[in-house]
């Protein structure tokens, strides 16, 4: 399966021509030398650089993707400081982040509106970069499959609600585990843990749906230019969703090298 390797940028970087600096040095890179990587790779700028990284992407070798979208409608509507499903796309994304746990620890994001912002996405024709994992407390108490499992129960509600959309999600649907106490943080859970981690979550979603058994799981967390390799050996980690070494061309290509 081909890796996918996608930056996260957050809320980075400050200006508009650090932003500009950061993705010409990745196209030339990736466009000079064609045969560099076999990943897809892909970034997802923050939603004020969505528009313009989204636009120089066309036609390239990178994807770009939306950080977030609303729960509230998939179009237009009286929601203030929202960006809707349709309104990335259009923008240039073809992908979008969902549930990062940033999202979900300092904006509360419930089941709910979690569900309403894959539905949307998956309306929109937008693939889904659904993000899972546990903290450091649940970690430490070993509950880990199970909060994945209840993260996971919101692929099960919506293909329930909307069993038309199966297909789509099927497609386009690729799950980000990213232990919270891995995030920024320089620690890594072992090789070994994320890949028994990674076997619960393909088994889970191949228990919702047999259309789901070829989706995609990556790793997040502290991935940088001297970890990637280990982590890319394991034949069921399909990827690394990168945070803060996506800020550099050169990190962010080095993991991809690795995969
Ligand atoms: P870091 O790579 O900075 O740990 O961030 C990971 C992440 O949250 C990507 O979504």
């Amino acid at each position: 399966m081909q890796a996918w390797v996608i930056g996260n940028w957050k809320q980075n970087p400050a200006t508009m021509s650090e932003v500009n600096a950061l993705l010409e040095t990745l196209l030339a890179t990736v466009t000079d030398d064609s045969d560099r990587t076999s990943c897809q790779l892909m970034v997802a700028p923050s939603c004020v650089h969505l528009a313009t990284v989204g636009q120089r992407l066309q036609n390239t070798p990178i994807l770009c993707a939306a950080q977030d979208i609303s729960a509230h409608s998939d179009s237009t509507g009286a929601y203030t400081g929202d960006c809707s499903a349709q309104q990335v796309a259009d923008a240039g994304a073809s992908w979008t982040i969902v549930g990062h746990s940033e999202r979900r620890q300092y904006h509360q994001e419930s089941h709910d509106a979690l569900m309403y912002k894959l539905k949307h996405a998956f309306t929109q024709n937008l693939g889904v970069i659904f993000c899972v994992g546990e903290t450091q407390e649940q970690y430490d108490n070993k509950q880990t499959l199970e909060v994945l499992n209840d993260q996971l129960a919101v692929v099960k509600d919506l293909l329930d609600k909307a069993s038309h959309l199966a297909k789509t999600i099927a497609d386009n649907l690729i799950i980000a585990y990213e232990p919270v106490w891995a995030i920024g943080t320089g620690k890594v859970p072992t090789v070994d843990e994320v890949s028994t981690t990674h076997d619960y979550i393909k088994t889970t979603l191949a228990g919702f749906s047999e259309a789901l058994t070829q989706t995609r799981v990556l790793y997040g967390g502290s991935v940088n230019a001297d970890n990637a390799e280990s982590f890319a050996a394991s034949p069921v980690i399909d990827g690394a969703l990168v945070g803060g070494a996506s800020l550099k061309a050169e990190s962010f290509l080095a993991i991809a090298d690795a995969f």
